[in-house]
């Protein structure tokens, strides 16, 4: 592969990644929350930062933005649907197009339901996925400023990818996302196999990311309430997926 993604803890448990192309020499970071951990790591390698891209306009994903702007004269692209809310934008990024990010082909999709603005970012030829706030290792983000159907509606966006798709998400909340998959769905088996992976890395410090989309599918019920054999089994009744889908939202925000 000819682009190298780092990853960068930032503030309580945000992610940074920072994308090295070594190839054409470029760098660029998705959702600097704070500059400081990005400087320092920039410094040490000599590298200057090309690109700021942002998923959607939350603090703890756009914090550093603007420093690092000044410091590295960095080119920004951020969503379209939230220029109102993230100032400095050089580049729009909109829903279906195909832009470059470090030099790599990337497709945009709009995910709005975290935030109506908010946007992933996705690399065939890298096999991975950047998905912000919306799609989180056993979770998802939530749903602040669109609806049930809206969020729902973006997971089955994301769904359809490869499952050989590597997801890097905004947060490392996976343990926490653990518990609460496996007390909604204890007699899922890979979810176990999953639960005690999870476990064993968050209790040496280590990072769950990235993870396996097609894994994600088994095990992730907030992109399985569309399926009736699943939503029956934990007591769901609903007509649509979307209700499925924000009643487990509901049980998580209240676990
Ligand atoms: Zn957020
Ligand atoms: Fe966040």
């Amino acid at each position: 592969n000819m682009l190298e993604i780092i990853i960068i803890e930032a503030l309580s448990d945000n992610y940074i990644y920072l994308l090295r192309n070594e190839e054409n020499k470029i760098t660029s970071v998705i959702d600097p929350g704070e500059a400081a951990p990005i400087i320092k790591f920039l410094d040490n390698k000599g590298w200057d930062l090309d690109e700021i891209v942002n998923t959607h306009h939350h603090h703890d994903h756009i914090g550093g933005n603007l420093e690092l702007k000044k410091i590295y004269n960095s080119k920004l692209i951020a969503p379209i649907y939230e220029k109102e809310r993230i100032s400095g934008i050089d580049t729009y990024a909109s829903d279906s197009e195909n832009i470059y990010i470090a030099g790599i082909n990337t497709k945009v999709f709009h995910t709005p339901g975290h935030t109506l603005g908010h946007v992933c970012f996705y690399m065939k030829d890298e096999k991975c996925l950047f998905s912000g706030d919306t799609l989180f290792y056993l979770g998802c983000g939530r749903v602040f400023e669109g609806t049930m159907e809206q969020m729902w509606t973006s997971l089955l966006k994301l769904r359809s990818l490869p499952d050989d798709t590597l997801v890097y998400c905004g947060h490392e909340y996976t343990l926490s996302n653990a518990k609460f998959c496996n007390h909604l769905d204890p007699d899922n088996n890979i979810l176990k196999t999953a639960y005690t992976k999870i476990k064993n890395l968050r209790e040496r410090g280590l990072s769950t990311i990235p993870f396996e989309l097609g894994k994600e599918k088994q095990i992730n019920p907030f992109l399985r309430a569309d399926q009736k054999e699943f939503t029956n089994s934990i007591g769901l009744q609903s007509n649509h997926a979307y209700d499925s889908f924000g009643a487990i939202r509901q049980q998580k925000d209240n676990f």
